[in-house]
């Protein structure tokens, strides 16, 4: 049962709620912890809903269906988010109608991404994909790559680099999950010795948003929590 627009409103103030509980819970996270909400599958409606209720960060993975939405609700009305695997092929449309990007795993992707840019917009805001889970099939790069990708997105004007993205696989237990996200808080740490301007942790979801804020979450990507549950994947 899809959701109603008063179930979206209420979804997105008690998350809220949470955020800031276990912002006062532990003296570990950020200050400032922005909502996205994770809208992919879900009809423009709920977004205008969630709009309503104040939300204004929205993540998207499928491309085609994120550009129809953009059209529909306006490119400066919201700030749109790219949270999909980019594939090289897509960058010109990611960089035309997206505000930020979080998947970068490769320079390639960075080069195209700058290069494409419209002049007429500022600077694409950028996380890198960190793979710590250190799973071959799992997009992100592993610690260590983390200079040479940042080195070279600084480069380009065109890109803001702004900090690290995680996806961890799922696992239910607060100690696993806070485990895995403290890698990912290091990792950033660590990099901003020399790009002390790096200001974002996009890190937690809706089954381990406690673990992420516990560990200095930024930026939470809730989908499921906020719009209920999505159909299975389109191929
Ligand atoms: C779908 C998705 C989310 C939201 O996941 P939920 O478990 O529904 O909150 C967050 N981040 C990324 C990258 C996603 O693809």
């Amino acid at each position: 049962m899809s959701r109603t627009p008063e179930q979206i409103q209420q979804a997105i103030k008690s998350i809220r709620e949470q955020i800031d509980a276990f912002q006062q819970r532990y003296d570990s996270a950020a200050p400032d912890v922005t909502l996205l909400a994770v809208s992919k599958t879900k009809p423009v409606e709920l977004i205008r809903a969630a709009m309503a209720a104040g939300q204004r960060d929205f993540g998207e993975n499928y491309l085609d269906e994120a550009l129809t939405k953009i059209e529909t609700i306006g490119r400066e009305a919201c700030t749109w988010h790219f949270i999909g695997q980019i594939q090289s092929n897509k960058t010109a449309a990611i960089a035309a109608n997206f505000d930020w990007v979080h998947g970068i795993d490769r320079d390639k992707i960075a080069t195209r991404l700058a290069a494409q840019r419209p002049d007429s917009l500022p600077p694409l805001n950028c996380c890198i994909q960190l793979n710590i889970d250190d799973e071959d099939t799992k997009a992100g790069v592993q610690p260590e790559q983390l200079p040479d990708l940042c080195a070279h997105i600084a480069e380009l004007p065109q890109l803001a680099l702004r900090g690290v993205m995680c996806i961890p696989a799922p696992r239910t237990e607060l100690d696993e999950q806070r485990a895995l996200f403290r890698e990912v808080t290091r990792a950033l740490y660590d990099i901003k010795a020399s790009y002390p301007h790096l200001d974002t942790l996009s890190m937690g979801m809706s089954g381990d948003l406690e673990a992420a804020v516990a560990e200095g979450s930024t930026l939470v990507r809730i989908g499921t929590a906020l719009f209920g549950a999505r159909p299975a994947k389109p191929a």
